[in-house]
């Protein structure tokens, strides 16, 4: 855990893992509890991951337990150096810090192919010469059971010898699996003697060329757990019918512990989608800029978003932890963004649709610059010199010529104030050819500077910025990166038919000198308009800043 990352933990919320944890350590079961976080290097973290990662290394925390970090790389060829590194990179974002070193599966390939070779010897693993064709065919279904391989009862010396030439290489791809003799028969088809080996010539990333047969999944993520000594591995609930094989597994062999698998259900987001290989389409394809494109949620995304660690943890711990559904509304992991974001982002002005004001009256020298805190509850955040001049820019979006009852901001003949500064008066409105409105002229009430007009009541305060100072940017507004709250939730159509057009909207937009001098990766909140970031890559300080729109002020999803 770096010290800084991670301000004192949230009020943890009970569920049942915990009751099970503490159940454990007050019977003496265990005295110190093991948890890990195992991915696939098969492509980046999204937000499912991070509730998983918050989970496992937030217990272990929260118990002075130890959560790993292991790498499941038992498919070479989906998998890269790249992954690996970035799903590090966003454990370590987001506040968390492993046990250890890295572990990897890898690691432990002798032994795994050594406690096989138990297996075989016991009588409780065979070699199969059957297709990957055949055994599906063979598996029977839900309703009936499967039919033995016809394999199933070599001699033990036969599957041994078999099994070293497969190691050895003597056998083409799938020409022979591993199986674990379990019970064609069993109602679990997990238990139908499933394969445990397979022959893939595949170059792994750390292993080079050394093998040429790999260990399936739930052959090796059970025992790689009893390695290392996990008390408790928690997955999502799709392993549920696994862990009777994983027991099976721990059970058959001299492993060094037997760890408790418990399964929670998979965080769903609306209008996005949380599976890597879906993740991988979008970028595969070109239709986004990358895994760290901001509209994507993955971690890489969310970061380069704006979002912070402190919001995710806390999204993470609202959501909770249960075996009932999880589907939650992008507006939920938004109200968590702006929470944080209120009371740790400093506060700019920025006019994303300027309309030009000509304030008539404004006299150089009388009309003054005021000076503004970056935030009202902090002073500590410091202040600056917010400059006016004759030409100022305002939002379009605050003038109406025909304004809706209760309109509080500018309209012809109307008043509003400034923010930080004057009352002024809409005297003229200067439309181009087409009947647009280009221009206000308007005048200063130069008696209004910290204090009311005479007389009459000004409600509305708008946010604008002196033409001669403001610098332009380029701001990057995000919508929804789907227009269908389950995109990859229909039958007849692909996810990809959903994906929505305007998600990305690039503006030239204006903002306060101070924005210049940012650093990558810079929160502001910009005043009425919502939280902004500087964005981590294409903005480069002393140059035309570049921002990403994190998240609006307002929640205008649950409409
Ligand atoms: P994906 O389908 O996106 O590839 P995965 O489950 O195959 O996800 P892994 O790399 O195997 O990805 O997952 C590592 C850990 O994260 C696992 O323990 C897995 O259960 C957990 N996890 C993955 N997706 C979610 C999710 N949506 N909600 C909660 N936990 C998740
Ligand atoms: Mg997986």
């Amino acid at each position: 855990m770096s010290p800084d990352a991670r301000p004192p933990s949230p009020a943890a919320v009970q569920h049942f893992i915990r009751a099970i944890i503490e159940d454990d350590l007050h019977s003496g079961k265990h005295t110190r509890i093991s948890t890990r976080f195992p991915p696939e290097p098969n492509g980046y973290l999204h937000i499912g991951h991070a509730k998983s990662i918050c989970l496992n290394f937030g217990l272990a925390l929260d118990y002075s337990g130890q959560c790993n970090l292991r790498f499941d790389d038992t498919n070479p060829e989906k998998e890269s150096e790249e992954y690996a590194n970035a799903i590090q990179e966003d454990v370590r974002w987001l506040g968390f810090q492993w046990d250890g070193e890295v572990r990897w599966a890898s690691d432990y390939f002798q032994q795994l192919y050594d406690y096989a070779e138990m297996l075989i010897q016991q009588g409780k693993a065979f070699v199969c010469d059957l297709t990957a064709e055949e055994t599906r065919e063979t598996r029977g279904t839900l309703t009936e059971p499967g039919r033995d391989s016809p394999y199933r009862n070599r001699s033990v010396a036969e599957n041994l010898d078999l099994f070293r030439r497969m190691k050895a290489g003597e056998f083409p791809d799938g020409a022979r699996t591993l199986r674990a003799r379990i019970d064609m028969a069993s109602p679990n088809i997990n238990l139908r003697d499933p394969v445990i080996y397979r022959i893939k010539r595949a170059h792994h990333m750390r292993t080079g060329d050394a093998w040429c047969i790999y260990p399936m999944y739930d052959y090796t993520h059970c025992i790689s757990d009893a390695l290392e000594g996990i008390t408790h591995s928690l997955c999502t609930l799709e392993f549920e019918d696994h862990r009777p094989l994983y027991d099976w597994v721990l059970d058959n062999l001299p492993v060094p512990c037997h760890p408790r698998q418990i399964e929670f259900s998979r965080l769903e987001l609306r209008y996005t989608v949380t599976s890597k290989r879906k993740l991988l389409q979008l970028v595969s394809k070109g239709l986004l800029a990358g895994w760290d494109d901001p509209r994507m949620p993955t971690i890489h995304g969310m970061r380069r978003r704006g979002y912070t660690p402190a919001g995710i943890r806390e999204f993470a711990r609202r959501i909770g932890i249960s075996k009932s559904e999880n589907v939650i509304d992008l507006a939920v992991l938004e109200a968590c963004m702006r929470e944080d974001l209120e009371n740790t982002a400093p506060r700019v002005m920025a006019v994303l649709k300027p309309l030009k004001v000509v304030l008539g009256n404004y006299q150089e020298g009388l009309t003054r610059s005021r000076t503004a805190g970056f935030h009202p509850n902090h002073p500590e955040f410091g202040e600056r010199e917010v400059p006016i001049g004759r030409e100022i820019w305002i939002e379009q979006d605050d003038f109406a010529l025909e304004p809706p009852p209760g309109w509080q901001r500018l309209t012809l003949g109307g008043e509003v104030r400034l923010r930080y500064a004057y009352v002024i008066r809409c005297d003229e409105v200067v439309r181009d050819g087409d009947g647009q409105v280009v221009e206000l002229r308007c005048s200063i009430d130069h008696d209004t500077l910290g204090r009311n007009p005479q007389g009459r009541k000004v409600q509305g305060v708008i946010h604008w910025l002196s033409a001669a100072h403001a610098v332009t940017a380029e701001v990057r507004l995000y919508d929804r990166l789907f227009t269908d709250p389950v995109p990859d939730g229909h039958k007849d159509r692909d996810f990809l038919d959903f994906i929505n057009p305007d998600s990305l909207q690039v503006v030239q937009a204006w903002v306060e000198p101070a924005a210049v001098r940012a650093r990558p990766e810079e929160h502001y909140q910009f005043e009425r308009l919502g939280y902004f970031c500087t964005d981590r890559f294409d903005h480069v300080p002393g140059s035309r800043p570049v921002f990403n729109r994190t998240v609006s002020l307002k929640d205008t999803w649950s409409r």
